[in-house]
């Protein structure tokens, strides 16, 4: 008989990722997102990082919160086949899983402890902003690194196909950011994140993506090339509108 046991979330991970769309398929396509892991404060959080800060790298496993009430089915379809051939749900990384458990090997670049707040800071992550995380655990090298083994339609990670420019607008708007954040922009767009089926085709829709506090508006303007049309700070709708 299935067993059922209840789990609950032991943080937070804080991400440039604002929504699902454009975020890279795995940890580690895009080294430049960097976000943290927010453990919650009455778990003695402090005491549960001992130690961890002398591994480089870390599991994360989370839940992919905002598809568990749509379910899952026992076979899908994985973008990586062009999105139009199925296969078992466990022969995939689909979002959409019996349990919607997701785990992703994340740099751990320092781990900051202020009172009980205590954040690991991590990058190359492929989190949604505010994914509930469910676990954490030192990535161990000689066990979970087996640079032979064979990874059927995911040999190699998937490549960057196009080139990314930015309008006089767009570079104005990032004139006064980090250069990390065009660098971010750049590197998720280069991946095209269109639906697989629009994969090499021409289009001409404007399409826009959430990341950090900002809506980047895009386009392709050649099968290899897309172009950022503008950027703008999202508003913050928290705040009493005056208008
Ligand atoms: N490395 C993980 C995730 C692979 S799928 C694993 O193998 O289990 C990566 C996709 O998960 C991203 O493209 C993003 O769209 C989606 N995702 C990330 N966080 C999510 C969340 N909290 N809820 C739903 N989907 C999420």
């Amino acid at each position: 008989m299935a067993i059922e046991h209840t789990i609950r979330s032991i943080g937070v991970a804080r991400s440039p990722y604002k929504e699902k769309f454009a975020i890279p398929r795995q940890p580690g396509l895009v080294t430049v997102a960097r976000g943290t892991i927010e453990l919650d404060n009455d778990l003695h959080a402090a005491e549960m990082v001992d130690g961890l800060d002398a591994f480089s790298h870390i599991w994360v496993l989370f839940l992919f919160h905002e598809n568990l009430e749509q379910g899952w089915k026992p076979r899908v379809k994985p973008p990586r086949l062009g999105g139009n051939k199925k296969l078992g749900v466990l022969a995939t990384r689909s979002t959409f899983r019996p349990n919607g458990m997701g785990m992703s090997v994340l740099e751990l670049n320092k781990i900051s402890i202020d009172g009980d707040k205590v954040k690991l800071h991590v990058s190359g992550l492929d989190l949604l902003d505010n994914t509930p995380i469910i676990d954490v655990k030192p990535y161990i090298q000689y066990a979970d690194a087996l640079p032979h083994a064979s990874s059927a339609y995911a040999m190699e990670a998937p490549v960057a196909p196009l080139e990314v420019n930015f309008s006089d607008e767009a570079n104005t708007a990032l004139s006064t950011e980090p250069d990390d954040a065009k660098q971010l922009i750049k590197e998720v767009l280069a991946q095209d994140p269109r639906p697989s089926y629009k994969r090499n085709k021409a289009d001409d829709k404007v399409y826009g993506v959430k990341l950090f506090d900002f809506d980047v508006k895009w386009q392709l303007t050649s099968l290899t090339e897309v172009h950022v049309i503008s950027i703008e700070r999202i508003k913050d709708t928290a705040e009493p509108s005056t208008s």
